[in-house]
């Protein structure tokens, strides 16, 4: 018997249960692994929220809400001794430098419980490194808190990037229509993607709307490691549309590949609006863009995670040097 029942249930609590039952659920169940483990409630409560490096349970959204209901149900199985070694906390996330250093995640933990990626969709195991990245109240009017991410969308994305990191941000960049720079790794990446097959720069989207000049700024940004090279709404759309050319997909593996047809479909589900979302309720920007993601006939891992997502960009100073990610204002 554990504390919230079987598995299954678990399992279906963490779809169905929001913040409001979750909370109360973690509650509860802080009473229950206090007398387990003989410690003060406060005091275990005040521990227990160090699994997501937060002040207070009242701070807890529903991704930090099912791990601790994870983290305990793991307390109460392992009892005392098992809730000792749960407590030692990872104090140092070693990190890639320069133009890939992302900011120093909010919290990093080895998982409670096998997952999937919010960002990149990847399956994670239990054990395996996850961590969620820093939130800031000055993102909150634009962009929604990504939860638990696999340790390459913690560390590694913008150092060693996958063509899916790629697309995951010019998908948020014309989601959230805040703006899409990449780095000079990104840059290589999609760089390497447009001109590996020379059909691509005879397809039609390529002709309407050439990207000969996107090219060099790309060969430029990779070659010269550039903090941020920036593209606009426009050219981000035609490099989708010519990356959906079948010569293109023909060499993209299969969640690649997956990931790609989703974009295209929300792409054109923005454009053409087939759910009829009012724009005098959700106007043109991105509310209306998430209203239309919510409300598609066809889910996938991109309207299931919705968003926008801030993905972070480079900062540089006026001198062009690169801004560590952990002094920024
Ligand atoms: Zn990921």
């Amino acid at each position: 018997m554990t504390l919230f029942g079987v598995d299954e249930v678990l399992l279906a609590d963490r779809e169905e249960l929001t913040a409001p039952a979750l909370r109360m659920r973690v509650s509860e169940a802080v009473d229950s692994v206090s007398a387990i483990v003989g410690e003060d409630r406060d005091a275990l409560l005040k521990r227990i929220l160090k699994f997501t490096n937060l002040p207070r349970l009242a701070d807890a959204d529903d991704h930090d809400l099912h791990e601790l209901m994870w983290e305990l149900q793991a307390c109460e199985r392992e009892g005392r001794r098992g809730y000792r070694a749960r407590l030692r906390r990872i104090t140092s996330v070693p990190r890639p430098g320069d133009i890939g250093r992302l900011p120093r995640p909010r919290w990093a933990k080895a998982a409670t419980a096998a997952g999937l990626c919010q960002l990149c969709g990847d399956a994670y195991a239990r054990n395996a490194m996850i961590g969620r990245a820093k939130w800031g109240s000055e993102l909150a009017s634009l962009y929604v808190p990504m939860g638990w991410l696999c340790w390459h969308c913690t560390v590694n994305r913008r150092d060693r990037p996958r063509r899916r990191d790629v697309l995951l941000r010019l998908f948020h960049g014309l989601f959230a229509g805040d703006g899409i720079g990449i780095n000079g790794h990104e840059s290589r990446v999609l760089l390497e993607w447009l001109t590996e097959k020379p059909a691509l720069a005879t397809s039609k989207p390529w002709t309407s709307d050439p990207l000969d000049e996107t090219l060099a700024r790309l060969r430029t940004g990779a070659s010269e490691r550039k903090p941020i090279v920036w593209l606009a709404e426009t050219t981000a759309r035609t490099i989708v549309s010519v990356l959906q050319e079948p010569a293109s997909r023909g060499t993209l593996s299969a969640p690649d590949d997956e990931l790609l047809s989703s974009v295209v479909q929300h792409l054109a589900e923005w454009a053409t609006n087939p759910a009829g979302v009012p724009h005098s309720r959700y106007g043109t920007g991105h509310r209306f863009r998430q209203r239309v993601l919510a409300v598609t006939e066809n889910p996938t891992l991109l309207s299931r995670s919705g968003g926008p997502y801030f993905l972070f960009q480079c900062q540089v100073t006026r001198t062009g040097n690169l801004v560590d990610p952990d002094k920024e204002s």
